[in-house]
């Protein structure tokens, strides 16, 4: 069922033509396939070997390198649709965007150059590390280390946690301390291109010392793989440390903390998404479910529940544009993208419980879509920072904003 939503009415004509036909690709591929691959958590290959047909791996990266060169917005918005499908969906495309968006920004000319153009065409796809088992919000206290060796080769070992799609990525951006005496933390940590087989668990040849183990088993957001990484000895040569190594070294948590500011917005899209289906599966249900002799839609404690949703979801939807237009205007956007996150994804979840409870006992039930969706929304509360980190963001982008 389509719910008409305000999005449609400040959309250019490209934006309009690109998110009709992934809300279409979502209606016919995914949102069929879905409760298959959830259930059995398998990766999606046949509608990722769509989605690089589409293109939707090169969205943001520029024409000259094979991509669509779209900006922030348009990604919002075809992220947005896709979690509408499944969010493990967007799920194998955010860490891809986030390392594309580090290539485009920091990476140099002969990084840009080797990565780029397979990477528009999802040939080779990207993850991106930063948590490890015992390091997760406070991301300097982080303990994996590189070293430079004699042959100028690095050398990198540590353990790292959480990694989405971990395992069928071929390049994982991470994030290591290169100076662990370093003072403030921040400044001895460096991001390098660690390339891999992917699907490979035990590398071999030039990246031997990187092993992925089996993949973590999760509540929700399965087909798409989390991971650890182990790096046991792992050489990577120094054209791969991001912007190259005399202006890389030691410039990898600003680099990780920029990029988390639009992995930020990719987030609050998939909240925005995820809450969508919620309510289109609400309206739906309420009104074909009778009780006291009329559908339950008719009922007004209903009623508010589906009013509350669709506040939120326009609310949470104008929150996340705004943050990724600010964004693409080349303006501050980090206390917007901020509340954007925390706001969507809260809204997604919140969405998904009340859809969740109209749909009564039949919510329970893995016959209903709901109940997917109700183990997938916690995620959102997490990823990218949880609820909690970003009232820090917000509250300190206030005060630094507002200084007296
Ligand atoms: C399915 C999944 C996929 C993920 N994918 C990736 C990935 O691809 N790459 C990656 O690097 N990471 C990934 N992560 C990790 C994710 O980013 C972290 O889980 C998240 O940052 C929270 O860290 P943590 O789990 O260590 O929780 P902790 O940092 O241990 O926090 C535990 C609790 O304490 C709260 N808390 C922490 N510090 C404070 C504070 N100062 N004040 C108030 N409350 C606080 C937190 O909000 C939380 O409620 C993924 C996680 C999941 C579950």
């Amino acid at each position: 069922m389509a719910v008409a939503s305000p999005r449609s009415t400040d959309m250019t004509d490209e934006q309009r033509a690109i998110t009709e036909m992934v809300h279409q690709f979502a209606d016919e591929q995914i949102i069929p396939n879905a409760e298959h691959y959830d259930h059995e958590d398998e990766f999606p290959e046949a509608i990722v070997e769509q989605m690089k047909e589409l293109g939707l791996f090169g969205v943001t990266i520029p024409e000259e390198y094979g991509g669509m060169g779209l900006d922030l917005t348009t990604y919002a918005m075809i992220v947005e649709e896709l979690s509408r499908g499944w969010i493990s969906i967007s799920g194998i495309v955010n860490t891809h965007f986030i390392g594309s968006y580090l290539l485009m920004k920091f990476g140099t000319d002969e990084q840009k150059e080797r990565f780029l153009p397979r990477m528009s065409t999802g040939e080779l796809r990207a993850s991106f590390s930063l948590s490890e088992p015992e390091v997760g919000s406070d991301v300097q206290g982080l303990k994996s280390t590189a070293r430079k060796l004699d042959n100028g080769v690095w050398e990198i070992n540590g353990q790292k946690m959480w990694v989405t799609n971990g395992l069928m990525s071929g390049v994982c951006f991470v994030l290591v301390k290169t100076d662990p005496k370093a003072e403030p933390p921040h400044r001895g940590m460096t991001c390098f291109l660690a390339e891999k087989e992917p699907g490979a668990h035990e590398n071999t040849g030039d990246w031997a010392g990187f092993s992925v183990p089996p993949k973590i088993r999760k509540m929700g957001y399965k087909g798409v793989e989390s991971t650890e990484l182990i790096f046991d000895g792992y050489r990577c040569p120094a054209e791969n440390i991001l912007g190259g190594e005399s202006a890389g070294v030691g410039k990898g948590f600003a680099q990780m903390m920029d990029a988390l500011e639009v992995g930020r917005v990719n987030v609050a899209s998939r909240g925005v998404g995820i809450a969508q289906r919620a309510l289109e599966l609400a309206l739906r249900y309420s009104q074909e479910r009778k009780t006291f002799g009329k559908p339950i839609a008719q009922h007004q404690a209903i009623q508010f529940k589906l009013a509350d949703m669709a506040t939120k979801i326009d609310a949470a939807r104008l929150l996340t544009l705004r943050a990724a237009r600010l964004k693409d205007a080349g303006e501050r956007s980090d206390l917007e993208a901020g509340m954007a996150k925390l706001f969507a994804s809260e809204a997604g979840k919140e969405c998904v419980e009340d859809s969740f409870r109209i749909h009564g006992g039949y919510g329970y039930s893995k016959e209903y879509e709901i109940e997917r969706l109700y183990r997938d929304a916690p995620l959102l509360l997490i990823g990218e920072g949880t609820s909690e980190i970003q009232r820090m963001v917000i509250g300190r982008k206030l005060l630094d904003r507002h200084k007296i």
